[in-house]
């Protein structure tokens, strides 16, 4: 018998009340039944987003919903203000690109947090049509103040894209208090679901307006026409309606503990896992603004950060995230989102004392768990 405990930040663990949703009878997708669950998911979302906007789910991974809000905001020749902070935000750059935005990028070190004023400077020197941003850079487990951006995008006439797949339901997010225009988000982060679902939310008269004028090419992924069909409940296409059975489940879960609560559970874990991990000598990989779902931790000098991933999934079924490109075999990330609680956190820090000493980086034993042990029993 092997056990294995899945700590990667995307895809994340399920609940059981979600997975057993998801062996349910299949629905037809243009039926009462279905319109329900398509009502619940949207109701749960907006709560969670904080947006009275329009919530447009439709079946893709995250990497779908990104792309439908580039070719439904900007027009071929458009500039785009494009945070690159790591491995996910580069990725809005490379759609901005591939579909004729010009890209104005505000680069930051991996690692660090964007400085708002960089933004500041770059839209002051170059009129954008839109500003694209991540809540949680998941590549290096930073966290974006989106608050301190909006401000400044605000007056900049500008729209706020935000990417906030992987920092929904784990850090503080409020899209219409704050002034987000846009936001995507997918299933298999905080949402607690399996891939699959990808989702679009738009929020005010100012983004509507720019996806009028939006003259970049799509069809199946064009908003003004999920609008419509959203509007009867529905999605354009066929829908993913086992996932959104799921998901109207997973937000009943998040719903009912109270999403203050599940935020406060998040900020807790991660920094049982910080205290964790540093008191065992190794180093945070965003120690100035960590992200709340996932943790990122430099693998000691020596040790390859793929072979330490590799060898706590191996012997212990524990299975983290390494680094990808520029750290790659360098670090490795520990998810605590969604569907996560103490001993995860124990579980993980746990693995990595022993992981490590096994490969010949000893550690004093019990020392990481005595500091997770302390925040999470506090
Ligand atoms: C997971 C993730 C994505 C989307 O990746 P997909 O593989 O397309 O689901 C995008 N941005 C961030 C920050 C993510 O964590």
């Amino acid at each position: 018998m092997k056990k294995t405990y899945l700590m990667t930040p995307g895809p994340a663990p399920v609940p059981p009340e979600v997975a057993l949703k998801l062996a349910q009878p299949i629905i037809h997708h243009r039926s009462d039944e279905y319109h329900a669950i398509h009502a619940a998911v949207v109701s749960g979302l907006r709560n969670i987003l904080g947006s009275t906007g329009d919530i447009l789910p439709f079946p893709g991974s995250g990497t779908a919903a990104m792309e439908s809000a580039v070719v439904n905001t900007l027009s071929p020749g458009d500039t785009a203000v494009v945070i690159r902070c790591g491995k996910f935000s580069n990725r809005w750059a490379e759609i901005c690109g591939a579909f004729g935005a010009t890209v104005v990028p505000v680069d930051v070190e991996w690692g660090r947090a964007v400085d708002p004023a960089a933004v500041a400077a770059a839209l002051a020197k170059h009129p954008a049509a839109a500003v694209f941003a991540t809540l949680c850079e998941t590549s290096t487990t930073v966290k974006t103040d989106i608050a301190a951006l909006a401000r400044l995008v605000k007056p900049a006439d500008a729209l706020l894209v935000v990417d906030a797949i992987s920092g929904l339901a784990c850090s503080e997010f409020r899209m219409d208090k704050w002034g987000v225009d846009v936001a995507v988000a997918a299933g298999q982060k905080g949402l607690m679901v399996p891939t699959g679902l990808a989702i679009a939310a738009v929020s005010g008269a100012k983004a509507w307006r720019a996806v009028d004028q939006s003259r970049m090419p799509k069809y199946y992924f064009d908003w003004k026409r999920a609008r419509v069909s959203a509007g009867g409940n529905e999605t354009a296409w066929s829908a993913p309606a086992s996932l959104m059975a799921a998901l109207a489940q997973s937000l009943d879960l998040i719903l009912r503990e109270g999403i203050e609560t599940v935020l406060a559970r998040h900020a807790r874990l991660a920094h049982a896992c910080r205290a964790g991990v540093t008191a065992l000598g190794l180093r945070l990989l965003a120690p100035d603004a960590p992200a709340d779902g996932v943790t990122g931790v430099w693998a000691p000098p020596g040790i390859s950060g793929d072979a330490l991933k590799g060898h706590m999934a191996a012997k212990y079924g524990v299975h983290v995230a390494g680094g990808q490109e520029q750290l790659k075999d360098k670090i490795i990330r520990i998810a605590h989102m969604g569907y996560a609680d103490t001993f995860d956190i124990i579980t993980a820090v746990s693995a990595i004392e022993m992981a490590l000493t096994d490969l010949g980086h000893a550690v004093e034993r019990g020392r990481g768990v005595s500091a997770a042990e302390a925040v999470l029993s506090a």
